[in-house]
């Protein structure tokens, strides 16, 4: 489906975010549970997996967390806690893709989802267009009951590995379709996909959901409600992706319309366990890439933060049902942030990094509050807007240098992957916060992964990316096995690899 631009500015506007409405405090959706260790644990096979993914989240991300998180909430994290807990197993992901050391977020979870690795762009479809399984679809028959659910849209690459075989992750419309029966809990943005205003093709897709049995849900009081659960749900809370949290903490309309990650992890989880048998549920945290791409340190964090709290709620519900595994890991790194040593022996480090308490918008909020005519930004515009909302000053000819990024003129001396606004940007406030990064695109590192419940002993050590897939598949009883091609056998089809895939938003 091609989104036309009647549509796609339909479904961005309603993104629209008062910015300042609410102090921090008031409008703080997040958690305050302490970070917990789990005691409790079965043995044997999983009836229940849930599977986190923080996409993007470099390894540098999770001590950087840990350490925003006591900076800013006065403890630290669930996923800090679970790696410390002597009774969990740990463990790295190989993360390479068919056609490339660096994976995209669609050929990553392909990998997962099928145990075969594709090309960078493809859902869980080879090169000579033969399509594998997702494991999703296999717990399906089985009698199990399945969930998605995330930040981004329910039709995003990672959500779409587990539960989609098409040739393009941009075939978002399609792969609307394709979950339809299979998946019996889906919450996120995407009402794009879904409902017939916005589908091109005029389709009534939720409508069909509707009919299927799926309770429709469109506000975070649906999410929230307390009593019985519905079995099937479409939940569907923007027309792409919910907003970033930290501008979500700023608006009291979005703190009340919208759920929270951890929000819509506890309800997916409500649904999902009263099926006797068991679920696979895989929940992503996807802005902590997007604002990776951006080297936007802060929406990074507070997603990070609110990936943590979904977390801290599996975390109990393993407690209570032991014959659960909960997995948490990445996709793949993304522009590798790390805090820098600031100052003579470094004594400045702290004080930089306390800096990043000061960010109260993402960069996306930034480029709205500046306005559309990129090529005529005013510099003291820029420097306006960067200390009231990141709390730092941006001297003249950096601004100057903002100016020029965001008008796209030719700037010499410069890394060529940063030569964006946000590039720009994410460097010029790394001056003062101590935040650097490698890039704006993924990287090839390994991911963490921790693990616990019946099953853990499995997910340990250095194991590819496919290994997921297995792994899984042996959770619940399931044989199949899909094909896989090697990189050798793969290039001759090098020519048909997907080239449009949008690397910000990948
Ligand atoms: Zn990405």
């Amino acid at each position: 489906m091609k989104t036309t631009r009647r549509k796609f500015l339909k479904a961005t506007g309603a993104a629209g975010i008062a910015l300042g409405a609410l102090g921090t405090t008031q409008a703080c959706a997040l958690s305050n549970r302490p970070a917990m260790t789990v005691t409790a644990m079965g043995s044997g096979r999983p009836r229940r997996v849930i599977f986190l993914v923080s996409d993007g989240m470099s390894t540098g991300c999770l001590s950087l967390a840990d350490a925003f998180s006591r900076m800013v909430r006065g403890r630290g994290t669930h996923f800090y806690e679970l790696l410390k807990n002597k009774k969990a197993s740990r463990g790295f992901f190989l993360t390479h893709s068919l056609n490339s050391l660096v994976t995209d977020s669609a050929a990553a979870s392909s990998a997962w989802g099928s145990g075969s690795r594709v090309f960078n762009g493809a859902l869980n479809m080879l090169p000579d267009g033969e399509t594998v399984t997702p494991i999703h679809w296999l717990v399906a028959d089985k009698g199990y009951v399945t969930g998605l659910g995330t930040t981004a849209t329910v039709t995003h690459a990672t959500p779409a590995g587990f539960a989609s075989a098409v040739d393009s992750r941009n075939d978002e419309a399609t792969i609307a379709e394709q979950y339809l029966g299979r998946v019996d809990v889906l919450l996120g943005g995407g009402k794009l996909f879904f409902h017939q205003d916005l589908r091109d093709d005029d389709r009534d897709l939720a409508g069909e959901y509707v009919a299927k049995g799926y309770a429709h849900w469109t506000h975070r009081n649906q999410v929230i409600a307390q009593g019985e659960t519905p079995d099937k749900i479409l939940g569907l809370f923007e027309n792409y992706n919910v907003p970033y949290t930290i501008d979500q903490k700023q608006s009291e309309k979005l703190t009340e319309e919208i759920p929270t990650l951890a929000e819509m992890t506890r309800a997916a989880l409500a649904s999902l366990e009263k099926n006797p048998k068991g679920f696979l549920l895989q929940v992503e945290g996807a802005l902590v890439d997007w604002a990776a791409h951006w080297n936007d340190s802060g929406a990074l964090l507070w997603d990070q933060l609110a990936f943590d709290d979904a977390v801290g709620v599996c975390l109990e519900f393993v407690e209570r049902n032991p014959d659960t595994l909960i997995v948490v890991t990445s996709d793949h790194g993304n522009a590798n942030p790390g805090l820098n040593g600031m100052g003579p022996a470094y004594i400045n480090s702290d004080e930089s990094f306390a800096r990043l308490a000061k960010s109260k918008a993402s960069y996306y909020q930034l480029l709205e509050l500046l306005g559309e005519d990129k090529e005529n930004t005013d510099p003291a515009l820029i420097q306006e807007l960067v200390l009231e909302h990141f709390g730092v000053e941006v001297k003249d000819e950096h601004a100057e240098i903002l100016a020029a990024a965001r008008a796209e003129r030719e700037l010499a001396e410069i890394h060529v992957q940063q030569r964006s606004f946000t590039g720009q940007l994410g460097q010029v406030i790394g001056n003062h916060t101590g935040i650097g990064w490698t890039g704006s695109t993924h990287t090839e590192d390994i991911t963490v992964i921790g693990a616990l419940g019946p099953g853990q002993e499995d997910w340990a050590g250095i194991i590819k990316n496919t290994d997921a897939f297995a792994l899984m598949a042996s959770h619940f009883g399931i044989d199949h096995r899909n094909r896989s091609m090697t990189p050798e056998q793969a290039r001759e089809f090098a020519s048909l690899a997907p080239k449009n895939i949008n690397n910000h938003w990948a």
